[in-house]
């Protein structure tokens, strides 16, 4: 009974759950607490006290609300019931403001978004073109490599004002050093240099085989998309370094953003070059997944890959013959036996089936 009367002299919007919840904050969170925190919070200490008056008139029920409410008017609970609220009521203007900055950017996000949906395309192609071999159809693949050049020059020209070519070789281009200014830039020229990446790649595709022989087409495409990886995390840095060092922020905070920067790039940089070398070496190595073997000594001379005589047999460890050229072909993109699925190779298949990466490399 004097815990009742003791909570009539206190202001109307207390309760304990509030004053726990006060206690457990800083002062200035506790300024928005009350400013902020809500009705429905406030109402559940109210029917806090309302449960402890109805506890005077029917102590049978005492037990069982103390348990209901300890689980719900825990620090945890009503920590977690008061960020809620404030999410619900920040979330509108949040969304707000946007909508008010795709609107303002539009053209550019429809512009990467069309430069995104053009690049799975084609990367699509080139990589079905690529498991084709013989059968891939030069016609598809230059056309393919009509619309990356054209794509780039569109890109180029539409916004030529801005010359945004001058990134490609380290350059500023005719652009403010805003956030947006320089994600756009540097996503640009990002895709460019993918596109440009691709053009390359069909150009291998549609190479005749005593060229670049299918065996070692694998080795290419890892080689081309590692060195245009490096490439690209390099490409970044001036705009950025450009942005952190921005006048109106001071030098030492220009020096602090500009150093955190550089190491986080440094470390990218080194893991990109010692990925280059460890692809550079693979590419000078002479590959066999398996032992050399005479057709004479084979009862079936039949390639189950090509469907033709074996070339150059190739014997795997799963006791299965293919074409040299044709299972070395297959490893650019599985690392398992064709026939028994038993695992063949461990070093995994990347980029060596003419993919590119969907990755933009926007810092
Ligand atoms: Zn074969
Ligand atoms: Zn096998």
């Amino acid at each position: 009974m004097s815990h009742y009367r003791m909570s009539h002299t206190r202001s109307a919007s207390w309760s304990p759950q509030r004053e726990l919840l006060e206690s457990s904050l800083g002062e200035p969170l506790r300024n928005v607490l009350r400013e902020y925190v809500p009705s429905a919070l406030i109402q559940n200490g109210e029917n806090t006290s309302n449960s402890q008056n109805t506890a005077t008139v029917n102590m049978g029920d005492e037990e069982d609300d103390r348990d209901h409410n300890n689980n719900n008017n825990s620090p945890g609970y009503l920590d977690f019931t008061a960020c809620l609220s404030l999410v619900k009521k920040i979330l509108p203007f949040v969304v707000l403001m946007l909508l008010r900055w795709v609107w303002e950017h539009r053209t550019g996000i429809v512009v990467l978004i069309a430069l995104f949906l053009a690049f799975l395309h084609f990367n699509k192609t080139i990589r079905r073109h690529v498991s084709l071999r013989d059968r891939r159809h030069v016609s598809t693949v230059v056309a393919n490599m009509l619309f990356l050049a054209l794509n780039v020059h569109i890109v180029y020209y539409v916004f030529y004002s801005e010359k945004l070519h001058r990134c490609l070789y380290f350059m500023p281009p005719e652009l403010d050093n805003t956030v947006w200014d320089v994600l756009w830039a540097v996503g640009i020229t990002d895709f460019m240099v993918r596109f440009g990446v691709m053009f390359v790649k069909c150009l291998c595709v549609i190479q005749w085989r005593c060229i670049v022989p299918y065996k070692s087409r694998g080795k290419w495409y890892m080689l081309l998309e590692n060195l245009s990886h490096f490439y690209r995390v390099l490409l970044p840095f001036p705009r950025w370094i450009s942005f952190f060092m921005e006048d109106n922020q001071g030098l030492v905070m220009g020096l602090i953003l500009c150093g955190i920067y550089v190491s986080i790039k440094l470390f990218q940089v080194f893991s990109k070059m010692s990925e280059l070398w460890a692809v550079v070496r693979f590419f000078f190595r002479d590959q066999y997944y398996g032992t050399l073997v005479k057709k004479s000594d084979l009862s079936d001379t039949q390639c189950p890959i090509c469907q033709e005589e074996l070339d150059e047999p190739i014997m795997l460890h799963c006791k299965h013959v293919f074409c040299d050229e044709c299972i070395t072909s297959w490893f650019d993109r599985h690392p398992t036996c064709p026939m028994c699925r038993a695992r063949i190779t461990t070093t995994p298949p990347v980029w060596r089936d003419g993919s590119t990466s969907a990755l933009v490399q926007f810092f």
